[in-house]
């Protein structure tokens, strides 16, 4: 009987401690959100692109295609087709880069994918490098290496000193794409 009423005692003080931790940060619901490491989700697919892209790489346009339909379930009207963004993929120098992303004085954008990463990945991470680069030129998106207490990163707009853990799958896809269009 001592035992029970000290776990119920013990109780007391968990969900007495529990309150007060949602009480004095009401105002940080956003803060308390992890995301949590999705080591068993589906990897991402992207289906083969309808429309064309002038002066992309025709492997390029599935992910160009993604990214206007990602921003369209999001009330955002994109279209990469009319913009002035060239993409290819090449040998990039920097081991360390996937891919670039570089605006011109006359407005005009190139994104380059390294094709040894390309060659190397699935459709998610492809998905991830391209939304990341067309992020920084098209929506001027900067990097963010924040990360959740477990390690996760917060944004797919980590830079490559970012020591945060990757976590971009099916399960987890909407979080940062909502992220990345500042929903
Ligand atoms: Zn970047």
């Amino acid at each position: 009987m001592k035992g029970k009423l000290n776990l119920y005692g013990l109780s007391l003080i968990f969900f007495a401690t529990l309150l007060l931790a949602f009480t004095s940060c009401a105002d940080k619901a956003q803060d308390e959100f992890v995301l949590e490491l999705d080591l068993f989700g589906a990897q991402v697919e992207v289906p083969p692109a309808t429309k064309s892209f002038p002066n992309v790489n025709q492997k390029l346009w599935p992910y160009f295609e993604s990214f206007e339909r990602a921003g369209k379930e999001r009330g955002l009207n994109f279209n990469l087709a009319e913009e002035n963004i060239s993409g290819d993929i090449d040998f990039i120098e920097e081991g360390e880069y996937w891919g670039s992303c570089t605006t011109s004085a006359d407005g005009s954008m190139s994104i380059i994918i390294d094709n040894e990463f390309w060659n190397a990945s699935n459709d998610g991470y492809k998905e991830l490098i391209i939304f990341h680069e067309l992020a920084h030129c098209y929506l001027g998106k900067e990097h963010n290496d924040e990360q959740f207490s477990n390690g996760v990163c917060k944004s797919i707009m980590r830079s490559s000193n970012a020591h945060c853990l990757d976590n971009y799958t099916v399960n987890t896809r909407s979080y940062y794409l909502n992220e990345l269009f500042g929903l």
